[in-house]
C-alpha cells in the first residue's frame, strides 16, 4: 500500500467507496463523479502507478480486470459498455493508482474527449 494513495486507502477501508465487487485481487467501486449512469472503477488491490509500471507478472491481473468489468455491467443489466485506463496526465490520469473506468447506461460517443 502506498500511503498517500486515496485508491489504497478506498481499497483498505480506510476511507469510504460504494463497492460493487470484490476478491482476492480486485475491488471494484462506484466512482464518486459518475460520467455514465453506471461508472465503476476495477481497482487491483495492488498498488501500481501507471500502465507503463506494469510487468508480465500482471498480465493475468489486467486481463482478470477486463472479465470482471464485463460481468459487472452484466450483472446491472446495462448494456453496452466502454472500458478505459487513462495513462499519463495528458490522458486525463489524476490518481496514480491504475484503475479500470467502466461506463455504461447511455449512448457513448466515438471517438473520447
Ligand atoms: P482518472 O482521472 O485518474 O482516470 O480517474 C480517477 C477517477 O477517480 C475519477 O473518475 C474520479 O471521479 C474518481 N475518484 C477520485 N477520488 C475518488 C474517491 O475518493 N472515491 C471514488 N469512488 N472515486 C474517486
Ligand atoms: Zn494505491
Amino acid at each position: 500500500m502506498a500511503g498517500d494513495c486515496i485508491f489504497c486507502k478506498i481499497i483498505a477501508g480506510e476511507i469510504p467507496g460504494r463497492r460493487a465487487y470484490e476478491d482476492d485481487e480486485l475491488v471494484v467501486v462506484h466512482d464518486i463523479n459518475p460520467q455514465a449512469p453506471l461508472h465503476v472503477l476495477v481497482l487491483p488491490r495492488k498498488h501500481i502507478e501507471k500502465l507503463t509500471d506494469l510487468t508480465s507478472e500482471d498480465d493475468a491481473l489486467i486481463g482478470r480486470m477486463q472479465r470482471v468489468a464485463a460481468q459487472v455491467v452484466e450483472e446491472a443489466g446495462a448494456g453496452d459498455f466502454r472500458t478505459v485506463f487513462n495513462c499519463g496526465e495528458g490522458a486525463g490520469q489524476s490518481v496514480f493508482h491504475i484503475h479500470l473506468h467502466v461506463l455504461a447506461g447511455r449512448g457513448l460517443g466515438w471517438p473520447p474527449g
